[in-house]
C-alpha cells in the first residue's frame, strides 16, 4: 500500500554496518574446482534510518572507508525511482532500494515497474558434491539425493546438480561416471522436478558430449558452463543435443577471467566478455546469461535487461553464496521481467525473517510487503 510519503520528505539520519551469518540447512560440499561451501558465509549489511524514522537494509559489502558520509542528505538526492542511487551513494545501492521502497510503501518490484510475474520459478543452487561428504564416511550418490530431498521438502521443484567430478575430486573415468549416476538417480527420484547441471567449465568439450549422450533421456532443463565457452565447441554440443533430442537451455557467462575496474555498463565484466556472450547468443549457442547480480550491480541490471531481451536471451543472475541475493533477484525478476528462473539458496541469515516469501508448486511467490520483504529481527 503506497504511503503518500515522498523521498524528499526524508533525510538520511543514520547508517549502521552489521555482519550477518547465513545458516544452510546442511553442510554443502564441493564443486568441480573449489573447497566445500560449508554451512553458510558471512556478509556485511547496512541499515539506513531517516530523520522521520523510516528504515531500510540490505547487503552492502564495501568497507567503511569507501562509504562516504551521506548523513543529512535528502533521500531524493541520494536515490531516484527511475535510476536508483546517485553516483556517490552507490555503496549503499541495495539498502537504498529497500529504504526508498519502504518510504513509498511499495515492494521493490513495483518501484522497478512491475513488468514481470510476481511468482518466479526457482531452483536449488545448493546441490554440490554431497556424495563426497562427510569426508570420513562419504555417502555416495545417496548423499546427493538426500540433499535434493531436503530442498524438495522446503518447496523446491528444480535442482541444479554440480558436475565435473572427474576433473579433480574423483579423477578421471570414475568421476565422470559418478556425474552420470548422480544425474540419473536424481531424475529417477524426482520425476516431477527440473534437473539443471553445472560443470563450472570442468569438462572438455568431448567429455561433456559423452556425458550428454549418457543422460540424453534425463530431460535436462539446462546445461551451465559445461566447458570454457567457444563457438565451435558449443555448436558441436548443440548438434549432438539435436541428435539425441535434448532440449536443455545453455546457460553461460557467470565466470570471468578479467575484472573491469572502474565498472562499465555491465559492472565488473569486461566488454570482451560481454561481446563474446552476445556473439554466442546471436549464433544461437547460448540461451541464458548468468551474469552475477553483484558484479553487474542492481541498477545496471535494470538497464541491461532490455538489451538481453532484444538479443533473444533470458537472464538468471548468479546469486551463490549469500541467501538474500535470491530474494533481491526475485524482486528484479518481477520488476523488469526476462528472468527465466531464480537461483535459490536454501537457508537464511541469522536474525532475518524470510517468511513473507512462500513456495508454491516450485515457484517463489513474492510478498506485497514494502521493500525487499526481508525483515531484520534484531
Ligand atoms: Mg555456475
Amino acid at each position: 500500500m503506497a504511503t503518500g510519503e515522498q523521498l524528499d520528505d526524508h533525510r538520511l539520519a543514520k547508517v549502521e554496518a552489521r555482519t550477518i551469518r547465513d545458516r544452510f540447512p546442511r553442510f554443502v560440499g564441493r564443486n568441480a574446482n573449489g573447497a566445500p561451501s560449508g554451512r553458510g558465509a558471512s556478509y556485511k549489511i547496512r541499515v539506513l534510518t531517516t530523520d522521520r524514522g523510516a528504515t531500510g537494509w540490505a547487503m552492502s559489502w564495501w568497507p567503511d572507508e569507501k562509504v562516504p558520509d551521506l548523513v543529512g542528505r535528502k533521500l531524493s538526492d541520494l536515490f531516484t525511482v527511475e535510476h536508483g542511487p546517485a553516483d556517490d551513494a552507490i555503496t549503499l545501492e541495495l539498502p537504498l532500494y529497500d529504504l526508498a521502497a519502504n518510504v513509498l510503501g511499495l515492494p521493490v518490484y513495483e518501484m522497478l515497474g512491475a513488468q514481470g510475474p510476481t511468482r518466479v520459478p526457482i531452483y536449488s543452487g545448493a546441490i554440490y558434491f554431497d556424495d563426497l561428504e562427510p569426508e570420513d564416511a562419504p555417502r555416495g550418490v545417496a548423499g546427493v539425493v538426500a540433499s535434493c530431498r531436503q530442498d524438495y521438502d522446503l518447496g523446491y521443484r528444480a535442482f541444479k546438480l554440480k558436475i565435473g567430478r572427474g576433473h579433480k575430486w574423483i579423477p578421471g573415468e570414475p568421476g565422470w561416471r559418478r556425474d552420470v549416476e548422480v544425474t540419473r538417480a536424481v531424475r529417477e527420484e524426482f520425476p516431477d522436478c527440473r534437473v539443471l547441471v553445472d560443470a563450472n567449465d570442468a569438462y572438455t568439450p568431448d567429455g561433456f558430449i559423452d556425458y550428454m549422450r549418457q543422460v540424453a533421456d534425463c530431460d535436462l532443463y539446462w546445461i551451465e558452463e559445461p566447458f570454457t565457452e567457444d563457438a565451435d565447441d558449443l555448436r558441436r554440443l548443440r548438434d549432438v543435443m539435436a541428435e539425441v533430442d535434448c532440449r536443455a537451455l545453455i546457460a553461460e557467462g557467470e565466470g570471468r577471467t578479467a575484472n573491469r575496474d572502474p565498472a562499465g555498463p555491465y559492472g565488473g565484466y569486461t566488454q570482451e566478455h560481454i561481446d563474446h556472450l552476445y556473439a554466442l547468443a546471436e549464433a544461437g549457442l547460448v540461451d541464458v546469461f548468468l551474469l552475477d547480480l553483484g558484479i553487474v550491480g542492481y541498477s545496471r541490471y535494470r538497464k541491461i535487461m532490455p538489451q538481453l531481451h532484444a538479443a533473444g536471451v533470458v537472464a538468471s543472475p548468479h546469486t551463490w553464496v549469500w541467501t538474500p541475493r535470491s530474494y533481491y533477484t526475485a524482486q528484479l525478476a518481477a520488476g523488469v521481467g526476462n528472468v527465466v528462473i531464480v537461483e535459490g539458496i536454501p537457508g537464511g541469515g541469522e536474525g532475518v525473517d524470510y517468511s513473507a516469501y512462500a513456495f508454491d508448486d516450485g515457484d517463489l511467490v513474492l510478498p506485497s510487503t514494502p521493500g525487499f520483504g526481508l525483515r531484520l529481527e534484531v
